[in-house]
Parts: structure tokens; C-alpha cells; sequence
């Protein structure tokens, strides 16, 4: 679902959904048909925050497919699918993507890391370019049930309370095995957990949220268990130690630990952190990416390019700055035993 997060006074987080909810909308209507990939639609919100609210129901493979065709149609893109890069590693000016053997997969000057959970072992394990306190992400399972729908809709529109319930979802350019016309819920929250396993006790959680949202939709979720047709699908949200995305150059840990070495109490401002030149982060979108992950790109793209930060989107660039957690980590005084 793509909807804005709703507070009462605003946060970065409300402020970046909204921003990301406005250019994400937009990117559908100009590149995807209504009904071939998603659907504008209102969710009924329950619990925090409860009201009626403008949202849209996304499928974001057919999002995706429309850049990649865009981006073949400008030339402006080489793709290489399903190569895992297990490292990065320096050599002169530019940057090389490894695989496990140590081989060369690729290399550029500028890369930005944008594989979510991923991007810890790759920063930090196999690449030591960081350490786990400056890139503090932490995996959150999450698993949605949904099966086809073969009767009128339980509910006028989605609902949303503990997850969402959308009692329809329909979409013409769905592959062929997947219903054309579905019911879908969830999504469970499972912190520290990086499978992706399909689980029965994740069904009955969602089950569980959903008999408080729409009762009879719980009781469809059950039959369909029972009777084989229930669907699932679980993968793995990213999301760091404040809940807002790490975008922007990555901080060179190395360099700021000699800046504040002995330790010190200095101010210096987040823009001055010293940075690994040409590596840059784009990830922990939480459980916001299908709203997030457009606006945060094209902020990334825009620096990239140089051009100058709106002023009314500093602070926000600010606080997802992926140098604030190194910040934080080298201006601690490491205990006095270890001082000693
Ligand atoms: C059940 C569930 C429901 C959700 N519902 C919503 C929703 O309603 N609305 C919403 O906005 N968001 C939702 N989300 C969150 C959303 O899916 C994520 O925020 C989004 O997918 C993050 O995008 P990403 O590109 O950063 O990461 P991902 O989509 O996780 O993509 C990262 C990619 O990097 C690849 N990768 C990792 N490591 C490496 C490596 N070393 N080398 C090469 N490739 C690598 C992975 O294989 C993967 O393809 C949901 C998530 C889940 C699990």
C-alpha cells in the first residue's frame, strides 16, 4: 500500500511519506495504466490516527518493470541479474563489486549500495568499510496472506488497524499464476528474523489482526487455510536504529575515529563527516520503500549530480544522512577501563 504516515504534529518520517507518496503517485500515473499494476483507492484507518485517507494499492514489480523499460528505452542503464556481490573493495579511484572467489563483477567510480538488509554483511562483514554501530540495521520479517476472491468483497475498502486488510485487488497484467482478483492482508512484524520461509503461525497472526479489523474476512483467511488455497508471501523489511532510511554518501569511519582521537567533545556539522568518496547508501526503507524509495533515489540522483539541496528538504536530507549513526558512535567516551 502506498499511504502517507500520519501524525498529529509532523515528523520526518510523516514529512518524507507525504513527499514520497506525491512523486510515487506521480511516477505510477505516468507510467503504469490504472489497473495494470495498481489502483488508487481510500483506507479506513481504525486505530492511531483513525479517519479516512487517500491511498493506493501497488503492485511494485510492475512499477519496477516500467523504470527498467524506461531506462533501456534512454539507454541509460546495463543490468547484470542475479549476481551476488560479497564484497567492495578500493582500487585507485574506482570502486569493484566481488563476488565470493574474489572476482571482479564490476566496477565504477560511484556506487550506491541499495540492497536493504544485505547491505550489513556487505558493508560491514565482508568489506569492513564500517563497523555494525555505524550501520545499525536490523532485519524485520514480514509475511502477508492472501488467496483469490470468488465473492463479493467483505469490505467497501481496505481497512487498517494492527496491519491492513484489502478486501479487493484487482490487477489485469498479474502473472498467470497469480488470481487476477484477490483479497490480501498483513503484514507480520518479526524483529531479527531473515527468512523467508511461508509459516502457518504467521497465517494465524494475520487471522488474529484481521478478525479485529472485518471478522468475516478472519473466517474466509481460515477457510481458505483449510482448504488449501491460501497464499503467502514473506520477505524481509530493513529498518535502522531510528526507523527513518540511511541516503547519501557513507561515512569513512576510519578518518572520523582519527578526527576524534583522543576522544573528544566536538561539534562538528553532520555535512563536514568525512566521507568514503564515491560509495553511497540508499536503504533501510522500513516498511515504507513502495513510498519512500522514489523520492529518497531522486534526492540521492540529484546530489550525485551536484546539484544544491532544496532549503525546505535539508533537515529532512539530514536526518537520513547515513553518517548520523557514526557521528553518535565516535563522539561516545569509551568507558573509563578502556581509557585506562
Ligand atoms: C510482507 C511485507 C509487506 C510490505 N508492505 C509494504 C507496503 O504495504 N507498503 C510499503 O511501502 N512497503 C511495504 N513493505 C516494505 C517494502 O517491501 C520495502 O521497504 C522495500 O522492498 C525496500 O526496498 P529496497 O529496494 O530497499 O529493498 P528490497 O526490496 O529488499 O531489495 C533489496 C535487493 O537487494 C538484493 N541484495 C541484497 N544483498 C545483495 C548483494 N550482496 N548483492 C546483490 N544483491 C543483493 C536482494 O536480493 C534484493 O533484491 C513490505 C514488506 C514486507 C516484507
Amino acid at each position: 500500500m502506498l499511504s502517507a504516515h500520519v501524525t498529529r504534529a509532523p515528523t520526518p518520517l510523516s514529512r518524507l511519506s507525504a513527499l514520497g507518496v506525491d512523486t510515487t503517485l506521480a511516477e505510477l500515473q505516468r507510467l503504469v495504466p490504472q489497473g495494470q499494476g495498481w489502483r488508487a483507492c481510500e483506507v479506513d484507518n481504525l486505530g492511531h490516527d483513525p479517519g479516512r485517507r487517500p491511498a493506493a494499492l501497488v503492485r511494485p514489480a510492475a512499477l519496477v518493470q516500467a523504470w527498467l523499460q524506461e531506462a533501456a528505452r534512454l539507454s541509460a542503464m546495463e543490468t547484470m541479474w542475479q549476481a551476488q556481490v560479497h564484497a567492495l573493495a578500493r582500487h585507485g579511484s574506482l570502486w569493484q563489486a566481488l563476488d565470493t572467489d574474489g572476482l571482479h563483477l564490476a566496477e565504477a567510480p560511484v556506487v550506491v549500495v541499495a540492497s536493504a538488509f544485505g547491505s550489513l554483511a556487505l558493508l560491514v562483514e565482508h568489506s569492513a568499510l564500517t563497523g555494525p554501530a555505524s550501520l545499525p540495521l536490523r532485519p524485520v520479517k514480514g509475511q502477508m496472506s492472501l488467496a483469490a476472491l470468488r465473492s463479493e468483497p467483505l469490505a467497501a475498502r481496505p481497512q487498517r488497524n494492527q496491519g491492513v486488510y484489502v478486501p479487493l485487488y484487482e490487477d489485469t497484467g498479474l502473472p498467470p499464476h497469480w488470481p487476477a482478483r484477490l483479497w490480501a492482508t498483513g503484514s507480520t512484524y518479526e524483529r531479527g528474523r531473515h527468512d523467508v520461509a511461508v509459516s502457518a503461525v504467521a497465517h494465524d497472526s494475520n487471522a488474529a489482526s484481521l478478525n479485529a479489523m472485518c471478522p468475516p474476512a478472519a473466517r474466509q483467511l481460515r477457510e481458505a487455510m483449510a482448504d488449501g488455497t491460501l497464499l503467502g508471501w514473506a520477505q524481509v523489511r530493513c529498518a535502522s536504529l531510528d526507523r527513518l532510511p540511511l541516503v547519501g554518501a557513507a561515512p569513512d569511519c576510519e578518518a572520523l575515529r582519527s578526527l576524534m582521537e583522543p576522544p573528544r567533545r566536538m561539534r562538528m556539522p553532520l555535512a563536514a563527516t568525512p566521507r568514503l568518496t564515491g560509495l553511497h547508501l540508499l536503504t533501510a526503507l522500513g516498511s515504507r520503500g513502495i513510498t519512500l524509495a522514489h523520492w529518497c533515489a531522486t534526492r540521492l540522483a540529484a546530489s550525485l549530480d551536484g546539484e544544491p539541496a532544496r532549503q525546505d528538504e535539508a533537515d529532512l536530507l539530514a536526518a537520513i544522512d547515513p553518517a548520523r549513526f557514526a557521528w553518535k558512535h565516535a563522539r561516545r567516551r569509551p568507558p573509563a577501563a578502556a581509557r585506562a
